[in-house]
């Protein structure tokens, strides 16, 4: 018997096992994919929002001003890549910048601090690269950017260190209550019993629910699509830049990434179910959109598009409450953006919630803390002693991003080892750079195959079913 499930380990489900494994109790976390921060968690602008945009008085407000100064101390704590660029709304009409005003306003009633707004020649000072039509901006000092799949993984790995149990590939298909008012909760692996029940299911949250309990809210999913471009490109963009909210629609951004690159997007469309496509029409689009911004960005320099979904509820805020028709059942859904930067804060909220039911103690054994080599990053004597205590640190796997061996072969003895190629990907870098893979891939396949002792045709790309070598190359494996 679990004291608490958590279905979902993307970053708002990882922030609530991150806070509940600091307490003594029996934590479970289900994931229906072969790895956490595999949903939305690893596809959105990655930006830790300053909230002023968020109308006063709404949970977005509250856990966004909130989440934004929990995920800077978190993000130094677990050594999370995270970078305090600072933002801009740019403003490309005087409607504008009666509209940056409000915003203005918004933000100090949501109490962010070092908000400022700015005329043309301002602007152009400090983000010499804008374009001509841009009349003047909100700054906004606190607004950050991080890599929003390690934090996650920062979170549940820190909680597995903790004790909780991951189980992952176990996609949750049914929930009942039982006569104890405990939950059996049962996956295409096999069954679980709860006392408490946290829906932390993205973009699924509302059938989540309505596997026991009645229809609360409704999820719709809004496909985001984005430019990556290469480090070329980088330079172009100081600060993350945001267009004024108005009559052409919230705009795109231009926003520099924590591991160098700049991406460009993300336009918002309705769709049905997992939908990530890119389109050559929305691509267009934003690309188009984001020239009022920037305009020499040299799309020729772009190296993938990527999708995300946002969860969208039909109440048009987080819902963060338990269940009006199932006790102790707590739902974390409409977790569109800003989620990621108040997941901290919404993870306390999971916390108290549970300690409302029951008051577990706090460990007094909890590891806090986490620390990872990042070769490229160390001085040329660490890394020559690194090297000498294992020479794997010396061999480079991958040539765009510096990623050795060493490290790579270092993510299989975390809490949450890596199953698929992509997972390597998210926890080393490796396949992140300008060949996208191309050179590195058939290196760390190998090297998957063989911590994980796989077939060559059990290598995943990423998530279950992907495999990468479906049939013999030629008459020996070997030969691959
Ligand atoms: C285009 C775009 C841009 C964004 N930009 C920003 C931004 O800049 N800043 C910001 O703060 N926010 C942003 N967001 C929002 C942010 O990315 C999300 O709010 C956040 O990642 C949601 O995390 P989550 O854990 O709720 O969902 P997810 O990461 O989707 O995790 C949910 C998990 O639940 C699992 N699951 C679902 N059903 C089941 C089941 N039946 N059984 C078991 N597991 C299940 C899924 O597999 C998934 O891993 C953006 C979102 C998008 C789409």
């Amino acid at each position: 018997m679990y004291d608490v499930i958590i279905i979902g380990g993307g970053v708002v489900g990882s922030a609530a096992a991150y806070y509940l494994s600091q307490h003594d109790l029996k934590l479970l976390m289900l994931e229906a994919f072969n790895d956490v921060a595999d949903g939305t968690t690893k596809a959105n602008s990655a930006v830790i929002h300053a909230g002023y945009d968020p109308k006063p008085g709404s949970l977005m407000a509250k856990y966004n001003v909130e989440g934004s100064k929990l995920t800077r101390e978190l993000a130094k704590k677990l050594d999370v890549p995270y970078v305090n660029d600072g933002s801009l709304v740019l403003a490309f009409s005087p409607e504008d910048l009666e509209t940056l005003k409000e915003l203005y306003d918004r933000g100090i009633a949501n109490g962010v601090e070092q908000l400022k707004l700015l005329n043309y020649e301002e602007t152009k000072d400090i983000e010499p690269g804008i374009s001509e039509n841009v009349y003047g901006s909100l700054y906004a000092g606190t607004s950050a950017v991080i890599s929003p799949w390690e934090y996650c993984l920062a979170l549940a790995e820190t909680a597995v260190r903790n004790g909780m149990d991951l189980k992952l590939s176990n996609e949750v298909t049914g929930i009942r209550k039982n006569e104890d008012g405990s939950f059996t909760v049962t996956t295409v692996k096999g069954e679980y019993q709860g006392r408490y029940v946290i829906n932390a299911a993205g973009i699924y949250a509302d059938k989540v629910h309505e596997m026991i309990g009645q229809k609360e809210f409704t999820i719709t999913p809004v496909r985001g699509q984005y430019f990556l471009l290469d480090k070329s490109q980088f330079p172009k963009a100081r600060h993350t830049l945001f267009q004024c909210p108005s009559e052409r629609g919230k705009g795109v951004a231009v926003t520099p990434t924590v591991h160098g690159n700049l991406i460009v997007g993300p336009d918002a469309t309705r769709v049905n179910g997992e939908d990530l496509d890119t389109t050559a029409d929305i691509l267009s689009y934003v690309r188009e959109t984001a020239s009022l911004s920037i305009k020499d960005i040299d799309y020729q320099e772009n190296i993938r598009n990527f999708s995300g979904l946002r969860a969208r509820s039909d109440r048009g805020d987080f819902i963060i409450e338990e269940s009006h028709s199932v006790p102790d059942f707590f739902n974390l859904a409409g977790m569109a953006s800003p989620a990621l930067s108040s997941a901290a804060a919404i993870g306390i909220a999971a916390r108290e919630w549970v300690l409302s039911k029951h008051p577990y103690p706090k460990k007094e054994d909890y590891v806090d803390s986490r620390r990872k080599i990042r070769f490229k990053q160390l001085s040329d004597e660490e890394k020559n002693r690194i090297i000498k205590e294992d020479p794997a640190y010396g061999r480079i796997i991958c040539r765009c991003e510096t990623v050795t061996e060493g490290e790579i072969r270092a993510t299989f003895k975390t809490p949450i080892p890596p199953r698929s190629i992509d997972a390597v990907k998210r926890r080393t870098n490796a396949g992140m750079g300008r060949c996208q893979g191309g050179f590195c891939g058939e290196r760390v396949a190998m090297i998957l195959k063989e911590e994980l002792g796989l077939d060559y045709d059990e290598i995943l790309q990423d998530r279950e079913g992907t495999v990468v070598l479906e049939k013999k190359a030629k008459e020996d494996y070997g030969n691959v």
